[in-house]
């Protein structure tokens, strides 16, 4: 007999130890089993089997409790390998989650333990059998000579159908399902594909292969040629005979970033959240069965079960899709820290624009710094502030200033491209009342609705909901309401009056859900089929088009009005990403940003295109105010349908909170969303370690205690919505 250990799936945080149940036969661990648990039949991940001497009765006896047998094996070969369960132990006890929940993050949906009824696709394969005693037509004699053993079915059906059924019929072949399987190929590296490095390329990427260290921080302007170095840093190590992994940030890898990687390698797999679940699972098993050895991936693939990793480079390091937001709230660049550092990996993060804890690090020597000064092209584009308050008061548009009006269409003149970013989808964010003012709100999340005009209707952006917009104000049912401010779709509607014969292409959520949408409007683009690409962040990063010479940003104050501690440094982010976008190739570039805050040190920076400045601004605010990078955050925010349960929740785990010895802020009640009202408390303290270890305690407690409301940990959240 086996004594089986084994995690169960769902278990909540206070449950989250292995239980014991056995087994006549051995079982493999780090597979899938069904067993018993609180009376339901449950899915469970086997981490111990140990083969007993003694009576099942004994051990009971021993034990104190009755042994339940295991009801089903599901899996015949492991779905993780040991790293992983040791780095998932890892990230449970340093993202307060359990440890369940952070393999079930790793694998693709179809290998989680959480099992629904979706399952891998199977596909026909043939057999032949023994045709000595058979009466075959020669038609059929001849297509059965050109069959194979574990042919796919499909393949044999289109030399003829007939007379594939016909041996079928016969018995002459006999069919069987199995996953499908791929031939695996052998790396190839088209050595001549690869572009020659400059010589500050080349002293980057010598350093970073030569020198002892194992982290290195590349900080590079957008243009500078980061990512021919990534490739010829993965040619090094694929040469070697290692695996590489080149993280990218989700809207980041475009078709244009897949075609520059395709073009020098093969063997290679991109992993990313737009894959179906069957090609994710293919891809994972792939890398589980070890033939693969580069992926370029979104967050998500720094968990593929590598077994020889040599490098793993984080582009654009400080962009917030690292970061997960729902439970185990992980952040895909400390889990790369350890697997770099538990498969004495070389780890390269970069950026034109770093977060502050990693450049930080970066200045004190605990990464190494390599930089990247000058664009490929040696030519910055030339960044303008347009003071809107001024041009206003002058007469301007508010939408479209006369300067940049101006600048469009000498653009439009010499047959270049213009990239115009807003970062606001839908018609207008804000619909309200002529008579009593209310403004329509959605009815689950205290968030106003954004006007969608192609459908007429309302939506709410942060849970999804559809309204019809309504013939009368729902408060006092006045007749007229009136739309207020601008999103892209009434920018776009803006610059056709102002334009009508120039082509403009929108991307934006609303224009690219369509699958295809989004790689389309890029081609198209690339083709010059337009003139104006417009759109919210999802055209700041990463594209490259050598045409594209004017980059507007048309309100750039609004990632700026937020109140959150992390508002500069991701409004300084995006306003730098967009206009890495403008003249990347021979052409000079030109950014024009309308703000009513030119003095903002934000855009100071921006119009300076000065990392650092903004860096030693931004540092100093961090520091006045003790917030990261000179101390952490752990937010816990209770959430729950009912308001007074919910508030019940939360005095439970203040009570908990009293005999902490790190601060905690007043707890704050947060907008409602998806009809739940929210709590937070937060904590600070410069001892990650120390906060950690104490919560952890205190979590437990709570959830051994308080099952109804839900609890979201967040370990140096990204922001405090
Ligand atoms: P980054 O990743 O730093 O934004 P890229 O690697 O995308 O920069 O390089 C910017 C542009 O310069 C791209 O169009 C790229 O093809 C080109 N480029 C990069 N390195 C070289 C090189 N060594 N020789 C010629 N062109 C290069
Ligand atoms: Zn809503």
């Amino acid at each position: 007999m086996y004594i089986i250990e084994a995690y169960v799936t769902n278990a909540a945080l206070a449950v989250d130890k292995p239980f014991s149940y056995y087994y006549d036969e051995e079982i493999a661990l780090y597979t899938r089993i069904k067993v018993n648990f609180n009376n339901r039949s449950n899915v469970a991940l086997v981490v111990g089997c140990k083969e007993v001497e003694k009576e099942k009765e004994e051990i009971e006896a021993e034990l104190g409790f009755k042994l339940l047998k295991v009801q089903e094996v599901i899996d015949t070969k492991p779905i993780i390998n040991q790293e992983l369960f040791d780095m998932a132990s890892w990230l449970a006890k340093t993202t307060l989650s359990p440890l369940i929940s952070c393999i079930n993050v790793m694998l693709p949906k179809y290998l989680k333990t959480d099992l629904n009824d979706d399952k891998p696709k199977l596909l026909e394969y043939l057999n032949k059998n023994d045709i000595s005693n058979l009466n075959l037509t020669s038609k059929q004699l001849e297509i059965y000579n050109s069959l194979n053993d574990d042919m796919l079915a499909s393949e044999a059906r289109k030399l003829s159908t007939s007379i594939f059924n016909a041996l079928k019929e016969k018995g002459a072949i006999s069919l069987y399902k199995k996953e499908s399987s791929y031939q695996s190929e052998s790396l190839i590296i088209k050595d001549d594909q690869f572009l020659t490095l400059n010589s500050q390329q080349e002293n980057v990427y010598k350093h970073i292969l030569e020198s002892e260290k194992e982290i290195f921080y590349l900080y590079g302007i957008t243009g500078s040629g980061k990512t021919e170095v990534y490739l010829h840093l993965a040619r090094d190590f694929l040469k070697k005979g290692k695996q590489v992994l080149i993280l990218v940030p989700e809207i980041a890898l475009t078709p244009q970033m897949i075609e520059r990687v395709k073009q020098r390698f093969n063997s290679l797999a991109f992993y990313h959240s737009q894959l179906s679940n069957q090609e994710r699972y293919e891809q994972y098993k792939r890398v589980l069965n070890g033939e693969i050895s580069i992926v370029v991936g979104t967050r998500s693939s720094i968990f593929l079960p590598f077994s020889d990793l040599g490098l793993i480079i984080v582009d654009e390091e400080h962009d917030s899709s690292y970061k997960q937001d729902n439970t185990p709230c992980y952040d895909a660049k400390k889990v790369a820290m350890y697997r770099s550092n538990h498969n004495k990996a070389k780890l390269v993060l970069a950026s034109a624009t770093p977060s502050l804890d990693a450049y930080t690090r970066a200045l004190k020597g605990e990464y190494e710094l390599c930089t990247l000064e000058k664009r490929v092209n040696d030519c910055l584009p030339e960044v303008k502030l347009i003071n809107l308050d001024q041009e206003v008061r002058k007469g301007s548009d508010y939408i479209y200033s006369d300067p940049l009006k101006e600048a469009l269409s000498e653009r439009f003149n010499k047959h270049e491209q213009a990239i115009i970013l807003l970062n606001r989808r839908g018609y207008a964010p804000i619909v309200k009342c002529n008579k009593c003012g209310s403004t329509l709100m959605c009815k689950d999340c205290d968030l106003t609705l954004t006007y969608h005009k192609d459908e007429n209707s309302l939506k709410c952006h942060q849970c999804g909901r559809n309204y019809v917009l309504p013939e009368t104000c729902p408060n006092c049912k006045n007749k007229s309401l009136t739309t207020y401010g601008y999103g892209t779709k009434r920018a776009q509607e803006e610059l056709i009056k102002l334009f009508p014969e120039v082509r403009i292409c929108r991307m934006d959520y609303d224009s690219t859900r369509k699958k295809g949408a989004y790689e389309k409007i890029l081609n198209d683009f690339g083709n010059n089929k337009y003139d104006v690409l417009l759109g919210t962040q999802m055209i700041a990063k990463g594209l490259d088009f050598p045409n594209a010479t004017l980059v507007a940003i048309l309100n750039a104050d609004s990632a700026l009005m937020h109140l959150d501690y992390n508002a500069s440094k991701l409004a300084f982010d995006l306003l730098m990403q967009a206009a890495g976008r403008s003249g990347r190739s021979e052409k000079k570039g030109e950014v024009l940003i309308q703000t009513y805050n030119p003095n903002h040190y934000v855009m100071q920076a921006v119009l300076n295109q000065d990392y650092k400045y903004f860096y030693n601004k931004e540092m100093h605010y961090r520091s006045e105010a003790n917030y990261p990078p000179y101390s952490h955050f752990v937010s816990l925010i209770i959430s729950d349908e009912n308001e007074k349960r919910a508030l019940d929740s939360l005095n439970t785990l203040l009570s908990l909170c009293k005999n902490l010895s790190f601060n905690s802020y007043r707890p704050l009640k947060l907008n409602r969303l998806n009809n739940r009202y929210r709590y937070r408390i937060l904590f600070k303290d410069k001892s990650l370690a120390k906060m950690v270890n104490d919560l952890w305690a205190l979590i437990n407690e709570y959830l051994a205690n308080n099952k109804n409301s839900s609890l979201k940990v967040d370990v140096d959240p990204l922001y405090l919505e």
